[in-house]
This record gives structure tokens, sequence and C-alpha cells, in this order.
């Protein structure tokens, strides 16, 4: 027996077998069976070498063309075999389109950082580019550049969490005020700046105190600034965030950067002025405190205070989101509860 009649004999063998074939995984075990790498045709033309040198080209020929018609003839069959199946899935596996999507669970911003955001779109609008400072400060910022030197009793108004250190002192800032003094010693005036973030104090907690909580400082200097320009802008931000018509109260107060101070409110928009839950029944909102920046500050930062003024304010960023939707706990805004937090989220479109 010769390769030759081997190969026709495989052919009629392998034919036969692939005439059977009805599914896909039957089809590439036929293909395994007869031209893998340990298949039936390959051994064949393994096995030419062996063969008389006479007979190899017939033989060789033989097995050539054996192999290259049974691939062709699987590929051809997997391809059926495949358009089939994709035909079967089509028709039993219908799907209703009419059926109502998934509805994706979007977050929303945190309503801290939404009351930044519409801060920072209202001072924009103002002329105020908006900056982020630093939270771990040095007291050089934090409290001697604004006018409150190591000895001054108003340091301890502050309750500082400091950071042990052996070169300086290091703590957590109090306040936002230390970017005062970073940006004028960055900036030639005129200024007009906010900065939100993030302050710390060593406080207890309760229902209007939190050790961490966030500010907005507003820092404005120039030429010819007044406290008329303080009043107008907090006005605007009043008007802005509470709504039209809405008034601004000062009282004196003290803060040692500036001088004078004040303290700023806002005519209670929830009672008109009349007294209600929200305004604690005096018609008013607290916003902050505020002032003209004291000369030492300007002195400390190069700034020649003969010829530039200046108006500084603070704003408690959680304080004006629970003015505004009437949260009565600040401890809310830090404990990532969601049926909290997703009551600020915007109506989807
Ligand atoms: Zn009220």
């Amino acid at each position: 027996m010769t390769l030759t009649t081997d190969a026709a004999g495989l052919r009629t063998v392998a034919l036969q077998e692939l005439s059977a074939i009805c599914t896909l995984a039957e089809a590439i075990t036929w293909e395994r069976t007869y031209l893998g790498p340990k298949g039936e045709v390959t051994r064949l033309l393994r096995g030419l070498g062996e063969l008389p040198a006479d007979q190899r080209p017939d033989a060789g020929r033989a097995a050539q063309e054996l192999r290259s018609d049974l691939q062709q003839r699987y590929s051809h069959l997997r391809a059926e075999l495949t358009a089939a199946k994709l035909q079967t899935s089509l028709a039993t596996d219908t799907v209703d389109v009419t059926l109502p999507g998934r509805q994706p669970n979007i977050g929303v911003d945190h309503p801290v950082s939404a009351m930044i955001e519409e801060l920072s779109e209202i001072f924009a609008l103002m002329g105020f580019q908006t900056v982020f400072g630093p939270e771990v400060e040095t007291g050089h910022y934090n409290f001697d550049l604004l006018n409150i030197p190591s000895d001054h009793p108003a340091r301890d108004v502050w309750d500082t969490i400091f950071i042990e250190s052996d070169e300086a002192e290091i703590l957590l800032r109090t306040h936002t005020s230390p970017m005062q003094a970073r940006v004028m010693e960055a900036t030639t005036p005129p200024v007009r700046v906010i900065v939100p973030g993030r302050t710390y104090r060593y406080e207890a907690q309760d229902a209007s105190h939190e050790w961490m909580f966030h500010q907005l400082e507003g820092l404005a200097v120039d030429e010819t600034i007044t406290m008329a320009d303080l009043k107008g802008v907090l006005r605007e931000v009043g008007r802005q965030l509470f709504g039209p018509d809405r008034k601004v109260r000062f009282r004196c107060d003290y803060f040692p950067f500036v001088e004078p101070g004040v303290d700023f409110a806002v005519d209670c928009a929830i009672c008109d002025g009349v007294g209600c839950r929200v305004c604690k029944q005096t018609g008013w909102l607290e916003m902050g405190g505020a002032g003209m920046v004291h000369p030492n500050v300007l002195r400390g930062v190069g700034y020649d205070p003969e010829r530039y003024t200046g108006f500084a304010f603070g704003l408690g960023i959680e304080r004006m989101i629970m003015m505004k939707y009437g949260v009565n706990d600040v401890r809310a805004f830090a404990v990532n509860d969601l049926r909290f937090l997703s009551q600020f989220a915007r109506p989807m479109l």
C-alpha cells in the first residue's frame, strides 16, 4: 500500500465523518482529529520522508491536496454552523425593546462642594478669583501675619490642633485667613480672591460645632477700597444666595486682622425678617465676620497701608447650607449618610 492510497483512504473516512457533523463543537473536534498538529493528515505528511525517493513527489502532492481540500471544507462548514447558531439565538432569545432601561445610579455633588461651586460662581461675576491653600500651616501665616503675635491673648481664641515638630510651629489651619498673606506676598494689588477650604479646631462636637469645617475667605485690596465696597459685595452674595430684596446688617465685632471689624447678617428670607425657627426668631441670619484689612497685615506682606486699603471676610460654608436649606445639625455633612446627601440632588433632566 502506497502513501497515495493512504491519502485516498483517509479522504473517504474524513469526508464521511464530516458529512455527519451538525454542531460547531463536533466540527472543531473533527478539525483536531485530521488537521491538528497531531492529526491524521499531519501524520501522513510527516511520513513522506521515509518513502523511497521516486514515490515522494506523487505522495507529497496527494497529501498536500488532501490537506488543502479538507481545510477548505472545514472552513466552509464552520462558517455555515456559526451562521446557523446565530440565527437560532436570534430566533429564540427575544429582546423586548419597549421595556424601560435600568436607571444608572448617578451620584451628586456633596452639598459642601456644591455650595463652594455656587459661591465661586457668584464671586467670579464680581471679579474674584478662587484660590486654594495648604491645610497644614505655620503659626507664622495662621497667626503672626494676621496681626496675632505669639503673646497676643487672641491666639487662645482659636482652639488649635498642633502638629509635633522641632523646626517651627506647625498646625492645622484654624481658618482660611492665612491665605490672605500668602496671596498678597505673591501679588501686586489689585487683589481680589476667595479661598474656600477645610479648617480645623480642637473643639467638642455638637449640632453647631465640628472639629473640621469649611470656610470661605474673601480678600480685596486696592487703592480706593472702602467699607461701602465690602457692604456692596456681601449684600450681593446675600441676594444671590437667598433671593433678591435681601438686606445686610453689620454689627461691631473684633478680629485682630481687621480694623474696624464687623459681623454681618442677611435678613431672613424664610420669614422676611419677622422671626422664625431658622433665624431663631431674630429675623437675621448670621453669615460670618468681616472688616477692613488691618494696616499691620498690609505692612506684614510689604504693602504700603498709606496707599492701599482692603476688606476681608470669612463665611462658614456649612453654615450657609444650613441656613439656605434649614439643616439643623452640622454633623450631618461629615457622616456620609446617603439619605441626607441625596436630598441635595439636582433634578434629573
Ligand atoms: Zn426667619
